[in-house]
């Protein structure tokens, strides 16, 4: 990730399976002309291809674990490099552990402007992405899937919070009532964003 990058916003979103991080970065991203960098999305493109580098993909998210860091960034750099003219980038589903965070904040040479953390209820999370599931028929909606999803959020993520926690860049955003409104607030409060409405 090159120089380039140092001056967009960049904001990164987490929350658990099912708590709406990617309807919500969309929606985001339509009002204020962001990039939306959906990691879950990109990696299930990947994962359609026949390659070698799609099948491993497609085998560690039916299983609801993590993709290797190193294949993270790299599609998160190959994302941002094809929107070089935005001026803010929502990462959706990142970073899922503290190498991640800590290598994106190495390689770009800056920590993300704020993060956004969807905190919903676990029952709330689990019905949503079963309900996804059946009707989208994602692979990995399905429940064993789903509890491994949310063993990592509530285990791996939370050195992360703590991380962002103490550099006051984390937000908490409760979900799901109002989220889009609440969202909004979190990214019309930064300094740096001068002239952005909707
Ligand atoms: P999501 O659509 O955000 O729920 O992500 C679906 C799946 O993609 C996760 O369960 C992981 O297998 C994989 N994934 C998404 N983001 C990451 C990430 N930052 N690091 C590792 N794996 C990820």
């Amino acid at each position: 990730m090159e120089c380039m990058l140092k001056s967009p916003l960049i904001i990164f979103v987490m929350g658990g399976p099912g708590c709406g991080k990617g309807t919500q970065c969309k929606n985001m991203a339509t009002k204020y002309g962001f990039c939306h960098v959906g990691l879950g999305q990109l990696l299930r493109q990947e994962a359609q291809r026949g390659t070698r580098r799609g099948q491993k993909i497609r085998e560690i998210m039916l299983r609801g674990l993590l993709v290797p860091t190193g294949i993270i960034l790299d599609m998160i750099n190959d994302k941002m490099l094809s929107c070089p003219e935005s001026r803010g980038f929502l990462i959706d589903g990142f970073p899922r552990e503290l190498i991640q965070a800590k290598e994106f904040e190495r390689i770009v040479g800056r920590p993300p402007d704020v993060v956004m953390v969807f905190d919903c209820s676990m029952e709330t999370m689990v019905r949503r992405a079963l309900h996804r599931g059946q009707v989208e028929h994602r692979g990995d909606d399905c429940e064993p899937a789903i509890l491994q999803r949310l063993e990592t959020h509530y285990t791996l993520c939370e050195p992360v919070f703590t991380f962002y926690q103490q550099k006051n860049l984390l937000r908490n955003v409760e979900a799901p009532e109002n989220i889009f409104a609440k969202c909004c607030s979190v990214i019309e409060s930064l300094q740096r964003l001068e002239g952005v409405g909707g």
